[in-house]
């Protein structure tokens, strides 16, 4: 069985650490590989090596970095489809939208190709008499990415493209459900020409996490995963002395006002809820449906639910499995959970047939309507194709909804009137918001990040945020003296 290993310094390394994870073929239930799990040693030789290639690397000109960052950027492009088809083959999302992950990710490195741009610093000529000033920014180190792994591809492309071009070398933990996406992408950036050492991988578990966490040598911890964990990454981190961006989890509510067009709110519920499975931060999972519009709306997302095809994701399906059984049966266990406290069960993914391989880890799309606010099902993350409707009297009581949630990753309002919106945008207390738009993941050059418990720090991913997270700053003041210049003066500079 094929073994994933470690990448280091250009080459495919194994550790001995005797542990291993099992890699599944999700639409199969089958284990298809195995995933080394990196030793103390294995994690310290990684970190040394990107150490020594930063003294390089951030030194190497502007030019020839923004040249491999075109040729990585050319390659990925040209490879996408292999990409997704890794993608799928671990992670079960159906095949157009592991190409549509990829294609997000490929706009970051677009972006960071404009770098010699981005760090453009300020100049001031003339602040006192022969002073002037100017600002640069400068790379931090070495930075490590942990990723988690419901996107393979595009999570760890929200950082590495940006902290690679501003002069950072890189240690990068995948998900180590699925490790693969990262090794192929490892390989791009040596056919591009990054040195070795510039991009190194390390696989494994939270032996590999608490290394990053604590090693002096790591700079920055950018974290994407749970809540529970980016709290702890993020205080760990920053205990250490690091810089840290820990984004969480999520509960994303669309607020459907009733002037909405709901031809169109069904259809966005319907993508936006069962999408990938549901295995998306910024999926729907709580439509808040004002009064009185609650049932028409209920009935034409379950009409559309009805036509969903759930199956392999490279067999043109329109949801693929979840990525294990043992996150299958999670979510399964919050539909249990919601019968039992008292919520709708409209339509029912729990025992779906599916033709051909029955042991893959499905789930179908599910709704429940007439959620309350204590529930579960309503309160948890639940990451899967889990869709609730909540009834709300005014868009008061649901603008109140989604600001007592611990989580502001991304929300949405679908109405067609633009004050109702314009005061929503204003008011909400979430950080990426959508006008009639599902899921607002903004385009490379903003930033990605949410509110609350949702993001642990002070920087979103990508855009000038991102720029900013990889580099400091750094001022100089500068005299230089000309022919009438001379004599002391102790006090400040006045003129
Ligand atoms: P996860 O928290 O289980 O894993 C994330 C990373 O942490 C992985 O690399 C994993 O190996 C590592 N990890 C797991 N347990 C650990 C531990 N005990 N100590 C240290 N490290 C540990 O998350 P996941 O299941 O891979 O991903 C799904 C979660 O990620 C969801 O909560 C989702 O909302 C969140 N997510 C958030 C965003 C965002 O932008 N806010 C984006 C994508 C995913």
């Amino acid at each position: 069985m094929e073994l994933v290993k470690h990448w280091i310094n250009g080459v495919e390394v194994g550790s001995k650490s005797g542990r291993q994870g099992e890699v599944f073929n999700p639409a199969l239930g089958t284990v298809s590989k195995s995933v080394d799990f990196a030793d103390l040693e294995t994690i310290d030789s990684a970190i040394a090596n990107s150490k020594s290639a930063f003294t390089s690397w951030s030194q190497t000109s502007l030019t020839k970095r923004v040249q491999i960052l075109f040729a990585f950027r050319h390659l990925l492009n040209a490879r996408k489809e292999e990409l997704a088809a890794i993608i799928t083959s671990e992670h079960g999302k159906v095949l157009s939208d592991a190409l549509g992950e990829v294609t997000r990710g490929l706009e970051v490195a677009e972006f960071a190709c404009g770098i010699p741009h981005l760090l453009k610093g300020g100049y001031s000529e003339g602040v006192s008499q022969g002073v002037d000033v100017y600002s640069i920014r400068q790379p931090l180190g070495v930075c490590a990415i942990i990723s988690p792994f419901n996107f393979p591809a595009m999570v760890p492309m929200w950082f590495f493209p940006i902290a690679i071009a501003a002069g950072n070398t890189v240690v990068i933990k995948p998900s180590e459900k699925d490790p693969s996406a990262t090794n192929f992408i490892a390989k791009l950036w040596k056919e591009a020409g990054l040195p070795d050492g510039v991009f190194n991988v390390i696989h494994g578990d939270k032996v590999a996490v608490d290394r990053l966490l604590e090693h002096p040598d790591i700079a920055s911890i950018s974290f994407v995963g749970s809540t529970a964990i980016a709290k702890y990454v993020y205080e760990n981190g920053t205990k250490n002395g690091k810089r840290v961006q820990a984004l969480g989890g999520a509960k994303n509510h669309m607020l459907v006002l009733p002037d909405a067009d709901l031809e169109l709110t069904a259809d966005s519920a319907i993508n936006a809820g069962f999408g990938s499975a549901g295995e998306r931060c910024m999926a729907i999972s709580a439509v808040v449906a004002v009064d009185p519009i609650g049932d028409e709306l209920v009935k034409k997302i379950q009409e559309r639910m009805k036509k969903l095809k759930t199956g392999d994701g490279t067999k043109g399906t329109d949801m693929g499995p979840l990525v294990t059984k043992i996150h299958r049966d999670k979510v399964a266990s919050y539909v249990d959970a919601g019968v039992k406290e008292g919520a709708t069960l409209v339509e029912d993914g729990r025992n779906i047939a599916i033709d051909g391989a029955s042991a893959g880890f499905w789930l179908g799309p599910t709704l429940f309507d007439h959620v309350t606010p204590s529930m579960t099902i309503y309160r948890d993350e639940i990451f899967g194709p889990v869709l609730s409707v909540i009834r709300v009297k005014s868009y008061e009581e649901g603008l109140a909804l989604i600001n007592s949630h611990q989580y502001g990753n991304g929300t949405a309002i679908f109405t067609n009137d633009g004050g109702a919106a314009r005061k929503f945008q204003n008011e909400v207390l979430v950080g990426m918001v959508g006008i009639n738009v599902p899921i607002p993941v903004p385009v490379a050059y903003y930033s990605f990040g949410g509110w609350k418990h949702s993001l642990f720090g002070d920087s979103h991913a990508h855009g000038t945020e991102g720029v900013h997270f990889f580099t400091r700053g750094k001022v100089v003041t500068s005299r230089w003296l000309d022919p009438s210049h001379g004599g002391i003066n102790l006090g400040f500079p006045q003129n």
